[in-house]
């Protein structure tokens, strides 16, 4: 048996009528960009997460840099995020000439550690964006008082964690605005490159519309600089489709992360917590141990796949190096050390689920030293 991180191919045929259906009506339609696929997700979307406005974009990460912009946000100006991300969130942030501002994060969660975001805020910072990190949603009631106490946006970077709750609410919908990512392997993919913005905020959510075409809503009458940057009518299709899924598919993430918590509780590896305030959608089911390297390989020998999420916080990688330079991010840096992502995915069979225990049981030896 092989078991993958996520099986794209089973979830295609798992809900292959619909698709192939979906895929042909936009196909004899003959509108393929910015039609009536994209305005009815849209709408859906907004409804799911009880926002007002979602404006579909080409990905996650012009989602992000859409948003910044903006916001106004650019040259000289400061965001802060955490260093343990996925790298688009930092580059986004460069990409429309600002600073990323780095503070480590929470090492039970490895969301931003909210306590230490105050700290970073200078006169120049403008916006900071939480990352709702492997589907466990970043503490955001701190963060949202000391963006009200000081005046500055805040932006969720919601790619992982489409359908996480925090207190109750939807994240994505909590801050200034949300984005979110369509990449395939997200909880919510396209087959290809999509993302979205999702906002209360009617300006931004204007300033955005225009910015994915060219700068304005009349042709050849852009009100300013823009961007190429649509969401097109087949992922729309497909993502219609896939969302009518979601709500059961996080369900089904949650089921087997509590038959992994319960089969694996008593192995000397930290299991993935959820803070009393979440919800968690598990887009990824992150392990913490000192033997990470060794238990790869013994996963790798039972032909079951596994993945670093992330093995140099941002400080550490070539763009960022002059930035964090001398502060350290001790929770970070052991993270980047020590974790390790297993397979969970909703297609997942109990052959399957039952596979991965036995091979992670057998890899990780028994609770000794606790650290
Ligand atoms: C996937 C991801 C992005 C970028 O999304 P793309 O659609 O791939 O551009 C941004 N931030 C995080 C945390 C992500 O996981």
């Amino acid at each position: 048996m092989s078991i993958p991180l996520v099986d794209l191919v089973a979830q295609y045929r798992s809900i292959r009528g619909e698709i192939d259906h979906a895929l042909h009506a936009v196909l004899e339609s003959g509108t393929f960009i910015l039609g009536p696929q994209v305005k009815a997700f849209e709408e859906e979307l907004a409804a799911y997460l009880g926002v007002r406005y979602a404006v579909g974009v080409a990905s996650g990460t012009d989602a992000l840099i859409l948003t910044l912009r903006a916001c106004g946000i650019g040259e000289t100006d400061e965001v802060i995020l955490p260093v343990y991300t996925f790298v688009a969130t930092a580059g986004a942030v460069s990409q429309v000439g600002a600073t990323p501002v780095f503070v480590d994060v929470d090492p039970r969660t490895y969301c931003l550690d909210a306590e230490q975001v105050e700290a970073a805020v200078t006169p120049r910072t403008r916006a900071i964006i939480p990352v709702h990190l492997f589907g466990h949603p970043a503490d955001l009631a701190p963060i949202l008082d000391v963006a009200a106490r000081r005046r500055l946006r805040v932006i969720e970077d919601n790619a992982q964690a489409l359908g996480a709750e925090y207190r109750g609410r939807k994240t994505g919908a909590l801050g200034d605005a949300g984005c979110l990512s369509f990449f395939p392997s997200k909880n919510l993919g396209g087959y290809g490159d999509g993302g979205m913005v999702v906002t209360n905020d009617p300006m931004l959510a204007d300033t955005i519309q225009k910015l994915r075409t060219h700068g304005g809503r009349e042709k050849y009458q852009p009100e300013m600089s823009g961007f190429n940057s649509r969401l097109d009518e087949l992922q729309a299709a497909i993502l219609r489709v896939k969302l009518r899924h979601l709500a059961a598919w996080s369900e089904r993430r949650r089921w087997i992360a509590g038959t992994y918590r319960t089969l694996l509780a008593d192995i000397g590896a930290e299991l993935p917590q959820e803070a009393p305030y979440a919800r968690h959608v598990y887009h990824l089911y992150v392990l913490r141990t000192s033997q990470r390297d060794a238990v790869r390989d013994h996963l790798r020998s039972c032909g079951i796949a596994s993945g670093v999420y992330y093995p140099r916080p941002l400080h550490r990688l070539a763009p960022y190096r002059r930035l964090g330079g001398g502060r350290g991010f001790p929770h970070a840096e052991l993270a980047a050390e020590e974790t390790v992502a297993i397979p969970l995915y909703p297609e997942m069979g109990d052959d399957q689920i039952n596979a991965v225990v036995s091979a992670v049981r057998a890899a990780v030896a028994p609770a000794a030293s606790p650290r």
